[in-house]
């Protein structure tokens, strides 16, 4: 619950502030100095920074030289996508923004790649895509879809680009804190975090790079992180992002509760409307979120609805504007128009209570009742 009254069902948008990231960013707010002095203050911010470093790299199985931190996972992306020494960029279809339009950017040969269903990225195509790319390519694939939790063979596709010398990258923003993340385990080169997706605030992230691996800066100056990413480090930002990434396990543990609360959802909102339809039901998901249909209901009608019963929810990817445009990811899973158009995306996270569910779905039921009567009406 955020406030007294609201709902707050958008975790995947952002996590409300954990408070050990506010209480590391009001210490951090205090210090006077610049973590590249050598001064007594300098040295008193860059150890803030030094901590959180240690603490981003440990949420990830790295070593904290590897990490580079920057504004988020947007940019966290674009350094990745635009610094990277290749000559092609493959990507799945169901990417973020971020990805698709850094890989545009570039004006190298970029191919948008197909998924299945259910909105995983089909390896035939990957493997296809990579026999014919310009070399070397670089593979982009998120862990885990933002829209519709849907995971990702990360693994597998890495694989697949080794046996044609491709890079790879992971837009890992919406992954820690809900399924295991380590990068022991991927086998990619990049692998971009945000902090607040994990209870650190907005405007924090980082880039991981494989060990060895270097790329041209998105940001030339100062020389900041060891020339990787240059700008004077936004401490307090990065102090709560450190604080935050020391939860995940936490947050982790709780995630066999937070999945009972999803399910929940599905389930009931299904029993009341066996014609609701789920995207990416049938993949593994991240535990937190559902893609969900109100037939006859258009998302965006929906979003008003809960919002004025207190309850907040988005539908597809809300732009800067506010606008909803039409889902990428669920077209590219051939979810048709209309019944893309009447999904909305429920993400919950730690502070998401049984009580509140309750409530989401009560209200979801009274919703879908005022469009039955209205269907019948017409
Ligand atoms: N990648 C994914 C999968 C996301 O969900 C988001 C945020 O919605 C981003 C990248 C961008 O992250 P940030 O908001 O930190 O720029």
């Amino acid at each position: 619950m955020t406030g007294n009254t609201r709902i707050y069902l958008d975790y995947n948008a952002s996590a409300p502030l954990l408070p050990e990231a506010r209480e590391a960013m009001i210490a951090a707010l205090d210090l006077v100095g610049n973590p590249s002095s050598v001064h007594r203050e300098g040295r008193e911010a860059r150890h803030v920074l030094e901590i959180a470093r240690a603490d981003v790299a440990a949420m990830i199985g790295a070593r904290p030289v590897d990490i580079v931190f920057c504004s988020g996972g947007t940019e966290s992306v674009a350094m990745a996508i635009r610094g990277a020494p290749v000559a092609s960029i493959l990507h799945s279809a169901v990417e973020h923004d971020a990805v698709r339009a850094a890989a545009e950017q570039t004006g190298l040969a970029v191919e948008s790649l197909a998924v299945d269903a259910e909105g995983r990225l089909d390896l035939i195509a990957l493997s296809e895509a990579l026999e014919r790319a310009p070399k070397p390519a670089l593979v982009s694939l998120m862990f885990a879809n933002n829209e519709t939790g849907v995971l990702q063979p990360v693994a597998e596709a890495a694989s697949l680009a080794r046996a044609h010398d491709a890079l790879v990258h992971c837009d890992a923003v919406q992954a820690p804190g809900r399924v295991a993340l380590s990068v022991k385990d991927l086998d990619v080169d990049f692998l971009s975090l945000s902090a607040h997706k994990i209870g650190g605030p907005k405007g924090a992230g980082a880039l991981w790079l494989r060990p060895g691996r270097m790329l041209a800066p998105l940001i030339a100056g100062g020389g900041q992180e060891s020339f990787r990413r240059s700008g004077t480090e936004a401490v307090a930002a990065i102090a709560g992002f450190g604080a935050a990434a020391r939860c995940v396990p936490e947050t982790l543990a709780d995630m066999a509760r937070v999945v009972a609360l999803r399910d929940r959802i599905e389930a009931e909102c299904r029993a009341h409307r066996p014609d609701v339809f789920i995207a990416g039901a049938g993949a593994s998901r991240l535990p937190n979120v559902t893609a969900l249909s109100m037939p006859g209901i258009a998302a965006e009608t929906q979003v008003m609805r809960f919002d004025l019963e207190g309850i907040a929810i988005s539908a597809g990817s809300a732009c800067s504007s506010g606008k909803v445009r039409q889902s990428h990811v669920l077209s590219a899973m051939g979810i048709g128009k209309e019944q893309a158009g009447e999904i909305v995306r429920i993400s919950l996270g730690r502070g998401t209570t049984e009580r509140e569910i309750a409530r989401f779905i009560a209200v979801w039921k009274h919703v879908c009742a005022r469009s039955r009567g209205r269907e019948k009406a017409a």
